[in-house]
């Protein structure tokens, strides 16, 4: 599941190349896009807006037209001039949609799909989704009520759980639970709404940080130099994640690694900083 901050640079990179485009040519793969391509060809169509909703990507057509594509854990989209050569095998496309200028490519995008406004607006996965960390205009209290009915759950599988908030990956799960001392294994029901408050903030805030980094341009998505710590050396840009074994870089305790919840997602964290296990 990417993180917050790539799908954000996505939508900002294909927003900048393609809003109030021309669709001059459609290519797909998938026969369920193209059955909709035939029969409403995209081409001649206006690209109004591209924008996240969590972590979905939305790709707003004129004639109530969108395009969800969720890129998961391989999934990606580039931008490419035309004629110029992809950087990943066309055998990877999923679906291609060229303007005048610019060709936004997806490649093994595991979902894509068509729907209309109304269809979106019935979509129980869309309607859902938890405030984005990365929307200015996120309510970050109503992430902190919806982490608080997840009740039992470990702190750490919540702040994945896209009900209660959008936007926070491994990665960032890591990062902002060693920041704000919380061990990974705290039920959520344990903490008290000061420290779920100060996690979702950190999460915002390192979230906010990493949309500024500068990225190759041409790659909407390339997983970009995440940085949470201060530091600017690449082998210190990370405060926990990753660094199983490593020495912690606060008390230089060795950096633990759990797998947690239904998908055995990775948890790095330090058992002796991330010492707040539940508050009454
Ligand atoms: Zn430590």
């Amino acid at each position: 599941m990417p993180e917050g901050d790539t799908i954000f640079r996505a939508v900002r990179t294909l927003h900048r190349a393609l809003a109030s485009k021309t669709v001059v040519r459609f290519r797909t793969v998938l026969t369920h896009l193209e059955r909709v391509n035939i029969d409403t060809p995209l081409a001649g169509r206006t690209i109004e807006r591209v924008e996240a909703r969590g972590k979905h990507l939305l790709i707003h057509f004129s004639g109530d037209l969108i395009l969800r594509t969720h890129m998961r854990m391989n999934g990606s989209w580039h931008i490419y001039r035309p004629g110029e050569r992809w950087q990943r095998p066309a055998r990877d496309m999923r679906l291609m949609i060229a303007t005048d200028d610019f060709e936004a490519v997806a490649f093994r995008v595991p979902v894509a799909e068509f729907r209309t406004a109304a269809a979106l607006a019935r979509d129980d996965v869309i309607q859902s989704l938890g405030p984005d960390l990365l929307d200015p205009e996120a309510e970050l209290e109503e992430a902190v009520r919806r982490l608080r009915d997840r009740g039992p759950m470990p702190i750490a599988d919540a702040l994945l759980d896209q009900r209660a908030l959008a936007g926070v990956g491994n990665i960032f799960k890591s990062e902002s639970l060693f920041v704000a001392d919380v061990s990974p294994f705290a039920s959520v029901a344990s903490l008290s709404d000061h420290t779920l408050r100060t996690i979702v903030d950190t999460a915002r805030q390192q979230l906010e940080a990493n949309t500024h980094d500068p990225i190759e341009p041409r790659l909407a998505v390339a997983g970009g130099v995440r940085r949470t710590t201060r530091s600017g050396r690449p082998d210190r840009r990370l405060w926990v994640y990753g660094r199983a074994g490593a020495p912690c870089r606060r008390c230089h305790t060795p950096i633990a690694l759990a797998k947690q919840g239904e998908d055995a997602r990775l948890t790095y964290y330090c058992p002796r900083c991330q010492h707040v296990t539940g508050e009454g």
